[in-house]
């Protein structure tokens, strides 16, 4: 066993058996650029969280001009412009409906934030509710409550007993899309939800998992027939990935709470921002103390990050990133097309932007040996792409290029290879 001697402690990261973390001296564009001068190719757009690409000219001089003149300033008693005009955009740009900003700083405490504002409204409205119905598969964040809305397994099981219960409903897998919702009216006839919690279209951390948009509005229907609050986690999924500013769009419903971080600042700086309708604000206005909002954390509403999103919202408003959206995921479409029909794949999908192929081996988990021998083998080839057991997805910024997209092809094609694996099997 290797104890590293560095003191930082990295996430995700098996330190005894992993190779060194590599020093990252500079980005740019598609690009990670390392202390020894290798240029790797994001093709995760680092965690999902860049969309136009590492460091945007326009968003880098916001943040310097914007720290011309202000730093963290307290938000109780305060406010300042950059927020005030987020909150004014974030409310233009989401889904019809959603009236209220509340700004935080990852998407885990957006998440948190979510929980607390669905379990406060039934509570302020005077009919308490405690379950929260959940989507199998689903990821939330690390922080315990969002763990908690997300599936039990290899990443939750260390903090089982901590975690509150929740009802899931099965995975709408094309062709049993009914049992969802079945499942979904049987647990809010019970009464006692308060809220779905859903990442809508595609399921990230869960394995790039995809679901139509039909399915998405059947769920607000059911939610909105039981009274349960709908809440779209779109921390992955907003900011153009699935090929709409939010996924919510593409069904055309308007969520009760919705999650946004990660690109919300081109993925510049950590912000997050949970939005929600009127009533679920109002039912928290009243002399009565009890109904304050009792969440906050110091960086709350930081106007650096702030000044980054509003210059993020800018670039999407003056740049054809649209069209930049929709050219990625044509090209996207023509790449993965080569692999439909292979056997050695088991899955191939796309939704927008996000591309995921599910290699066929025996041992799938998340912790198999597939994953790190792939990222190793990606990494030899100066590309950067963490495979979620044997899914490997594609998730690249705005501004990857077909050439750049075929170099990542070529690599994934040779990934059966790498781990012998032969017409859905893995060779002995
Ligand atoms: N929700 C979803 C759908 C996510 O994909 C993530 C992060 N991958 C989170 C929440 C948590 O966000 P963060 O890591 O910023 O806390």
């Amino acid at each position: 066993m290797t104890v590293p001697k560095a003191p930082l402690w990295h996430p995700f990261t098996q330190h005894a058996t992993e190779p060194v973390p590599l020093p990252v001296a500079r980005t740019e564009g598609a690009f990670l650029v390392t202390e020894d001068g290798r240029r790797i190719l994001d093709a995760i757009s680092s965690w999902w969280v860049i969309t136009h690409g590492h460091r945007h000219p326009a968003i880098a001089a916001a943040i310097r001009a914007a720290t011309e003149r202000l730093d963290q300033v307290i938000f109780a008693g305060f406010t300042h412009e950059p927020a005030e005009r987020l909150a004014e955009a974030l409310v233009r740009l989401a889904p019809p409906g959603l009236a209220r900003v509340f700004l935080s700083d990852s998407g885990s405490t957006s998440v948190e934030v979510a929980l607390k504002m669905a379990l406060g409204y039934f509570r302020n409205i005077g009919a308490p509710r405690r379950r929260i119905a959940v989507m199998e598969h689903g990821y939330h964040g690390d922080t315990i409550g969002a763990m908690s809305v997300g599936a039990r397994g290899i990443f939750t099981a260390a903090y089982e007993p901590l975690l509150f219960s929740v009802d899931p409903i099965p995975f709408p897998e094309e062709g049993r899309e009914q049992a969802t919702l079945d499942a979904l009216e049987a647990v809010c006839r019970e009464g006692d939800t308060a809220a779905l919690v859903v990442e809508p279209l595609v399921l990230g951390a869960g394995g790039m998992r995809t679901y139509r948009p039909a399915v998405l509005a059947e769920l607000r229907r059911i939610c909105t027939c039981h009274g349960v609050l709908l809440v779209a986690d779109e921390v992955m999924t907003g900011w153009g990935r699935t090929g709409t500013l939010f996924a919510c769009e593409a069904a055309g419903i308007t969520p009760d709470i919705l999650c946004t971080s990660k690109g919300l600042t081109g993925g510049f700086l950590p912000l997050a921002a949970t939005l929600c309708r009127e009533e679920i604000f109002a039912a928290h206005l009243s002399s009565d103390r009890g109904r304050t909002f009792f969440h906050s954390s110091s960086f709350t509403a930081n106007p650096i990050a702030c000044a980054a999103a509003l210059a993020n919202i800018a670039v999407w408003e003056q740049e054809p990133v649209a069209e930049r959206v929709t050219h990625l995921a044509r090209m996207q479409e023509e790449r993965i097309a080569r692999f439909r029909g292979d056997r050695r794949f088991t899955g191939v999908r796309r939704t927008g932007t996000i591309a995921a192929l599910d290699l066929a081996v025996p041992d799938a988990g998340y912790l198999a040996e597939a994953g790190p021998r792939l990222r190793a083998f990606f990494l030899a080839r100066n590309i950067l792409l963490r495979p979620l057991g044997n899914v490997i997805y594609v998730l690249p910024p705005y501004c990857v290029t077909g050439a750049d997209l075929d170099r990542i092809y070529d690599a994934v094609a040779e990934a059966p290879e790498v781990l012998a694996v032969r017409s859905g099997a893995v060779a002995a």
